[in-house]
């Protein structure tokens, strides 16, 4: 398979530009990284700032390219997107959170994972029917799961993405709103959404410390949060000054470099025992 497509990047070699030929070599190489250690998860800790409970985590995928080293996951994210595949790696990413779950349950420690979907993964009518059986496979509570996923990507087909969402959430999955603000959803459209958080993009939440205007926008989105009922996280904390306005304007769950950067599972692992003991 690998040998095939590596033909075919050399045939064409000659008239595509050098992006093109990067984008045909990520998709060429993918499935093949998703089984070896080049891509994995990583996970970073979603914080309650006044107490050690309701503890979650965010995982975020990783890969390091054997020719081009570190790539940013949105990069390879879109390639796999338009090459309609994203589905093989939603589903890995799945497997691999949920074994993570598993394994901390087994040191006993409870937390809440985070994983992010695309907007093709709600378009696909047995996705709610996979993440039952991993559930079922693994025992694990619906609820040990939620689900990031941003407006713009439910909106892209709300009637499809809908259906699938009502069907996650009547699961007990959470269920997230993804870079809050960067997308024009309406406030009736919010309203009818099947969702238990808003996330607030770290752009807003970045310069908070020196920014009026984003300190104004992050102020309303908590407001508008609390109102609809939902918990309200900030993404990109980094300093304690953010942190502190964050906890007196009644942000509820906080995510950034303040608290951790992304940690490889063996780390994550230590770093939440040293966090809960
Ligand atoms: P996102 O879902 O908005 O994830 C948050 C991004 O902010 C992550 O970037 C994270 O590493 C970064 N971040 C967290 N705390 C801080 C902070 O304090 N300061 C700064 N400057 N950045 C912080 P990352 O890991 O590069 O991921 C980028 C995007 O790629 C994600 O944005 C998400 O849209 C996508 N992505 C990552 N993993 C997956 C995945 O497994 N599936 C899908 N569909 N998308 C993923
Ligand atoms: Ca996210
Ligand atoms: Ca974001
Ligand atoms: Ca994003």
């Amino acid at each position: 398979h690998a040998r095939h497509s590596n033909e075919f990047i050399c045939a064409y070699r000659q008239g595509w530009d050098e992006d093109h030929l990067r984008r045909l070599q990520l998709f060429a190489d993918f499935k093949q990284a998703l089984l070896s250690d080049e891509i994995c998860l990583f996970f970073q800790p979603k914080v309650d700032p006044l107490s050690r409970e309701n503890l979650g985590a965010e995982a975020l995928i990783r890969w390091i390219h054997p020719e081009f080293g570190f790539v940013n996951p949105e990069e390879f994210i879109a390639v796999i997107e338009s090459a309609g595949q994203i589905h093989l790696l939603t589903r890995w990413v799945l497997r691999t959170a949920v074994h993570q779950v598993s394994q901390l349950q087994a040191l006993g420690t409870d937390l809440t994972m985070s994983v992010n979907l695309s907007a093709l993964d709600l378009l696909e009518d047995d996705f709610p029917e996979y993440i039952q059986r991993l559930l079922r496979e693994s025992q694990l509570p619906a609820s040990s799961f939620c689900l990031e996923i941003t407006e713009s990507a439910i909106m892209q087909e709300a009637e499809r993405s809908l259906k699938n969402l009502e069907r996650l959430h009547a699961m007990g999955l959470l269920i997230s709103i993804d870079d809050y603000g960067t997308g024009y959803s309406s406030l009736s459209q919010m309203k009818s959404l099947p969702v238990s958080e808003l996330k607030i993009d770290k752009s807003f939440v970045l310069e908070l410390e020196t920014n009026q205007e984003d300190r104004q926008i992050v102020r309303s989105t908590i407001e508008l949060g609390h109102t609809l009922g939902l918990k309200v996280t900030a993404e990109g904390v980094e300093t304690a000054g953010a942190r502190d306005w964050l906890i007196n304007h009644g942000c509820d769950i906080l995510q950034g470099y303040f608290y951790s950067k992304p940690l490889p599972a063996h780390d994550f692992s230590r770093w939440v025992q040293d966090y809960l003991h």
